[in-house]
């Protein structure tokens, strides 16, 4: 039996990676980590006996090791709880469905610890791409895309020469607010903001997808993931989200993926790589769906995915000036804290104001969040639009 750990067991990924093992039955899950909800762990807990728990607090960690204390469970907290759930001895692949740059550290032990990674967590190999693939070659383990677009362009690569790719050309919905110009979006309330028109996501990565900084983080994923150039990505707004991205060769050929948004069909392939088991649950019918339609991207209205790509080509620290203050951003929009516009207005002037520096180590990387996100709270936060 494969032996996995999960990193946000309890997120939107999580508990998908979770029904994915429950249909399977054939994957022992061995660690399961969350933030705060451990009502919810303990649930999983009985349900699939992992070996360690950890939860970020240390006092609710302390309340949930009473309430398992009948099981053989060991339960952990903080950044060394979550390093030690990632490096869990027996398991084989870590699973990193936490959110945000919190995932630096425990990915880069899970893979020092020689764990493959099906990767979700797309913020840390935005931020710390530079030290996780030259590690993840280093110590021969895998990095398996569970980001449905960089799965799909993963399953366009099998069997081909990756010297030969053209272009990567990322598909993207366009989100809630397709269409829309910045006047007439800044008026838009945090309940507008979470409703995606295709896809049911955690909160943060679904305001990510209405401001299209999620394409612009998934740029720089790909960048990563496939050792290409920022000017070989190029994205297209595709707003069935039927194809889930495409490789276009040296010869014109486009080979792409395409399915109904199922996050399980990327998550089990990451899984099972490179087999494909049977998957539940609706499958495209063409005549039904009748057309899928293509419109460029709109980088003014849109400006988060423009600077995804100027901060992808500085490279340094910019990325990480990039996603922290997006990361911050998001949690004062959803705190009511700032308007919708803020986010990347906020965006715009930590690249511009943050200072560069090359090669960051994860020291230099997270001194860079730490800046940013002292930067964003000095600043004169505009007040809220909403
Ligand atoms: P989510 O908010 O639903 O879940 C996040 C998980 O991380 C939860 O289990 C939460 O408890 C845990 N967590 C959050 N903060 C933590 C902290 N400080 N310490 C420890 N644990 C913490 O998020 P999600 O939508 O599942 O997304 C997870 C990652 O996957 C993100 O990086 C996202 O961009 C990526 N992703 C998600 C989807 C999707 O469909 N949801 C698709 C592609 C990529
Ligand atoms: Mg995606």
């Amino acid at each position: 039996m494969k032996k996995i750990g999960i990193l946000g067991s309890t997120g939107s990924i999580g508990t998908q990676t979770l029904e994915v093992i429950r249909t399977q039955k054939d994957i022992e899950v061995v660690s399961l980590t969350a933030g705060s909800n451990i009502d919810f762990l303990e649930q999983q807990i009985r349900e699939f006996c992992p070996r360690i728990a950890a939860v970020a607090s240390e006092e609710k960690a302390r309340a949930l090791s009473l309430r398992v204390s009948d099981t053989s469970t060991k339960i952990v907290s903080g950044m060394e709880g979550l390093i030690e759930a990632a490096t869990e001895p027996s398991a084989e692949i870590i699973v990193t469905a936490i959110v945000g740059m919190i995932g630096i550290r425990p990915t880069i032990a899970a893979m020092e610890a020689k764990k493959d990674i099906a990767l979700a967590n797309k913020e840390t190999l935005v931020t710390a791409g530079h030290i996780i693939m030259p590690l993840a070659r280093k110590m021969g383990v895998s990095i398996l895309p569970v980001d449905s677009e960089h799965s799909a362009i993963f399953q366009s690569l099998n069997g081909e020469n990756r010297e030969r790719i053209h272009k990567i050309i990322l598909t993207a919905s366009g989100g809630p607010f397709r269409g829309k110009t910045r006047e007439q979006m800044k008026q838009i309330r945090v309940e507008d903001a979470l409703k995606h028109p295709n896809w049911t996501m955690g909160q943060k990565i679904t305001i990510d997808s209405s401001t299209m900084v999620n394409k612009g983080l998934e740029v720089m994923e790909a960048k990563w993931l496939f050792g290409v150039s920022l000017d070989q990505i190029e994205v297209v707004i595709q707003p069935q989200s039927v194809i889930h991205s495409m490789v276009e060769y040296e010869d014109g050929a486009v080979i792409a993926q395409l399915g109904t948004p199922d996050m399980k069909l990327p998550i089990q392939y990451a899984l099972y790589y490179p087999d494909r088991r049977y998957l539940p649950g609706a499958r495209l019918d063409f005549a039904a769906l009748r057309q899928i339609t293509f419109e460029a991207p709109d980088l003014e209205n849109f400006k988060g995915l423009a600077l995804a790509y100027e901060v992808g080509r500085k490279g340094g620290n910019a990325p990480t000036v990039f996603n922290a203050a997006n990361e911050k951003a998001v949690e004062l929009f959803l705190k009511r804290q700032i308007g919708y516009l803020d986010i990347t207005d906020l965006i715009e002037e930590c690249v511009a104001r943050i200072p560069w520096r090359s090669n960051p180590s994860v020291e230099g990387i997270l001194d860079t969040e730490r800046e940013t996100h002292e930067y964003i709270q000095a600043m004169r936060l505009p007040k809220g639009r909403n």
